[in-house]
């Protein structure tokens, strides 16, 4: 598939290719243009041109071209989400969950259109100020891999309905379904040059976004270290920056919970998308006085996951999304195994068969009795692999799952309210879900604490962050 540039598909500058690889099979599904710093100035003359069209809609035009997107989305969901599980990996569930998902954003934002109506503030004998809102104008997006469409829709549905237009950047390793959706904004009356994508690798295409001048905010969601290298690349610039970046979140599960909801939280909290998510349940800790049975329960479901092609009916868990993420997953478990942090319950190894031998197939991995250094717990694991810690009272509970340098999510197991209240209080995260894991609904906002990140995405705080104040004072 070719970009995206000025409401059409763009030939590149260049003849340089990135294919596109089946994570299930390891085939070479599509390639995509290799992008250059030009493209991305391409893309920002584009944007810069759709600007002043875009921005002259009211709210509400804009807000219906989401809406009518949203229905062609719903209506194609099923190519879609095929198209997604072929490029990430993941089960057609999870990929139609993901569609509907990105559908269901931009309806939430159809659907609060012509809310921000500005105030006006009385100043006695001074006179009259009218505070009004406008967009920022050029907007930058960045994609990570393991969530693109979702992701995408966090950024692209409070950017598109505050006004602005917007140069993005999908990761690598999936571009087809951004660039697929992308067609389809551009068919129900986006003003061409409202959203153009840009293939390419990070350390070009990306820093040139996060660099450019004329791009004055830029929404990043990957992890910590590249966040850390789009802030230095955008300090040249005035710009503003939501950076969603990585994650380690806790589940505490203690003895009044409901044990098997627990149990059922914790599997599709951490194998949810191979363990591919920024809020997935990366440390449990479960009360002692049930950790046994609750491990004992937890090996029998994770080893029931079906493991195979996203594509196969009955799939539970997918492939990995690349080799290296695989190979990152390995190497780590080789560490706990040879120096003894821990013991591996389930897992732990690639599935044997002919079927998984293209792929990047790991086994759904529980690990108990882990030590405290061990890399399992002290940074972030993007993949199925979850280490399970018993703790003898809600008070360590609640010091271990803030022993991170991460504060994105977390959840405590119980029904006990004053329990729930604690753990909201005194977890540093910025969602604490009670008897839950994982939900990111479009009405709330949702970001990091600490190293997760700086800024709100989703809701109206999304929404206010690709906007600014603009007053009229009038002196009578
Ligand atoms: P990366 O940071 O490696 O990649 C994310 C995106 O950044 C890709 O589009 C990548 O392009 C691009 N990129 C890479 N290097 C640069 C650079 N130097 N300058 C600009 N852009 C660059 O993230 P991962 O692939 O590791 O993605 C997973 C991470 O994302 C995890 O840490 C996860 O927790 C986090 N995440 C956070 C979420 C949140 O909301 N807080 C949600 C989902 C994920 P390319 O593909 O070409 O390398």
């Amino acid at each position: 598939m070719l970009m995206r540039i000025g409401g059409v598909d763009a030939e590149p500058g260049n003849d340089s290719w990135i294919p596109v690889i089946n994570p299930a099979t390891g085939d070479e599904i599509d390639r995509v243009p290799e992008g250059t710093k030009d493209d991305v100035e391409r893309a920002v003359a584009a944007a810069d041109a759709a600007f002043f069209v875009w921005k002259k809609k009211t709210q509400r035009e804009r807000g219906m071209i989401l809406f009518r997107a949203a229905g062609i989305v719903r209506e194609q969901h099923k190519d879609l989400a095929r198209l997604l599980t072929t490029e990430q990996g993941k089960p057609l569930r999870e990929s139609i969950d993901e569609i509907r998902g990105f559908a269901n954003i931009l309806e939430f934002y159809a659907g609060i259109s012509g809310a921000q109506n500005g105030e006006l503030v009385r100043l006695g004998a001074t006179g009259d100020a009218l505070v009004t809102r406008e967009p920022l104008g050029i907007c930058g997006a960045i994609i990570p891999w393991n969530m693109p469409v979702l992701i995408m829709g966090w950024k692209v549905g409070p950017a598109l309905l505050a006004g602005n237009t917007l140069v993005l950047k999908p990761a690598s390793s999936t571009p087809l379904t951004t660039l697929r959706l992308t067609q389809i904004l551009d068919t129900v009356g986006l003003s061409p040059g409202t959203l153009n994508i840009i293939t390419g690798p990070g350390e070009t295409v990306g820093e040139a976004i996060a660099e450019h001048p004329s791009i004055k905010k830029l929404s990043f969601t990957g992890n910590y270290a590249t966040g850390q290298r789009i802030r230095e690349r955008a300090a040249g610039s005035i710009k503003e920056l939501t950076l969603e970046l990585g994650g380690s979140d806790p589940m505490i599960v203690m003895p009044d919970a409901d044990i098997n909801k627990a149990v059922d939280g914790a599997i599709r909290g951490r194998f949810y998308n191979a363990g591919q998510t920024c809020t997935a349940v990366k440390r449990l800790f479960v009360h002692e006085s049930i950790a046994t049975e609750f491990s004992r329960k937890l090996k029998q479901n994770a080893e029931a996951l079906r493991l195979g092609n996203g594509l196969d009916t009955g799939t539970d868990m997918g492939p990995l999304n690349s080799a290296i993420q695989r190979e990152r997953i390995e190497i780590l478990i080789n560490k706990v195994q040879d120096a003894g942090q821990g013991t591996i319950l389930t897992g732990g190894t690639r599935p044997e068969g002919a079927e998984y031998s293209r792929g990047f197939f790991f086994r759904p991995t529980v690990v108990s009795d882990v030590e405290k250094t061990s890399g399992l717990l002290t940074g972030e694991v993007f993949g199925p692999v979850l280490p399970v810690v018993p703790v003898p009272d809600l008070d360590t509970a609640i010091t271990e799952a803030n022993r991170t340098s991460y504060g994105l999510g977390a959840s405590i197991w119980t029904n006990n309210l004053h329990t729930a209240k604690r753990a909201f209080d005194e977890i540093h995260a910025g969602i604490i879900w009670v008897n839950r894991h994982l939900t990111v609904p479009p009405e709330i906002p949702f970001g990091g604490m600490n190293e997760s990140g700086l800024g709100r995405e989703n809701g109206l705080h999304a929404l206010e962050s690709y906007s600014r104040t603009k007053t009229l004072l009038l002196g009578w």
